[in-house]
């Protein structure tokens, strides 16, 4: 047991379920974000049942009252927060190319997360060693998807755009917190057979956690302002 408190978002299945379960197992308190509460509740209960300190936090990122909630209770009840994982996240890749599926996509993947951030800085600067984690993807890293056909053709343009300006944005926030302890960092954590990866995918969901976890729990001598995957740097 440690007295650090982590928030993971879209915590109720996938990645970020098992991003919870395996910071919990490291003896952090876990904040489990869903868009309902009846999905965080039941998500927690696993964790619990599993001798995790988990407690369940209905937080849709797009829903403002959840964020200024989610907020509110985190300093009433802990007064900071060390772990931040925005890892709630969706893929609209057959609704088309329109610009409704891309302020959708965004609504999510980029003003979910950074609306979020900008309402928990003041607590994650009241933590000694605050992370930030942005579960972005390789789909987004313009480096990447520039030389390789693959991955350029495979994305869908809301959540290849969506995850680039989440990038871009981790860079820029890294530089604002320069002066504090506070890290960080964007993160890809490979192709996951999750319900958005598909059963096709090459990583179980424990793997594709990994990523996450060493950058929830980097040490102060660690990287800030970087995108990785498996602790390697990846292109923006
Ligand atoms: P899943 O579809 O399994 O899980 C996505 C999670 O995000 C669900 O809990 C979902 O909730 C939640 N979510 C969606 N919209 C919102 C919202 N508005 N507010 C709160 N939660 C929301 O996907 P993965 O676990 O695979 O994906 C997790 C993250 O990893 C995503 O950001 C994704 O882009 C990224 N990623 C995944 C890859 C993969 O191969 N799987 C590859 C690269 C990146 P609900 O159950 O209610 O829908």
């Amino acid at each position: 047991m440690n007295d650090k408190i982590a928030l993971i978002t879209g915590a109720n299945k996938g990645i970020g379920l098992e991003i919870a379960r395996q910071l919990g197992k490291q003896g952090m308190i876990v904040l489990v974000g869903a868009r309902s509460l009846p999905k965080a509740e039941e998500a927690a209960a696993k964790l619990q049942a599993e001798r995790i300190q988990a407690y369940p936090m209905e937080l849709d990122v797009t829903n403002r009252q959840h964020i200024a909630y989610a907020a509110d209770r985190i300093e009433k009840e802990y007064g900071k927060l060390d772990v931040l994982v925005n890892n709630a996240g969706i893929y609209l890749d057959h609704e088309g190319t329109d610009v409704d599926m891309m302020r959708r996509s965004f609504d999510t993947n980029f003003f979910g997360a950074y609306a979020l951030t900008d309402s928990l800085l003041h607590l994650l600067k009241a933590s000694p060693e605050g992370r930030i984690v942005n579960q972005s993807s390789i789909l987004g890293s313009v480096g990447t998807i520039l030389g390789n056909d693959m991955y350029g053709k495979a994305s869908a343009p809301g959540y290849t755009a969506s995850k680039a300006a989440m990038n871009a944005w981790t860079a820029q926030l890294s530089i604002q917190l320069g002066d504090t302890p506070i890290k960080v960092n964007a993160c890809h954590p490979g192709w996951v057979k999750t319900d958005m990866g598909g059963s096709g995918a090459v990583m179980e969901i424990h793997e594709g956690a990994e990523t996450a976890v060493y950058l929830a729990t980097l040490p102060g001598d660690g990287p800030t302002g970087g995108l990785f995957h498996k602790q390697e740097p990846l292109p923006w």
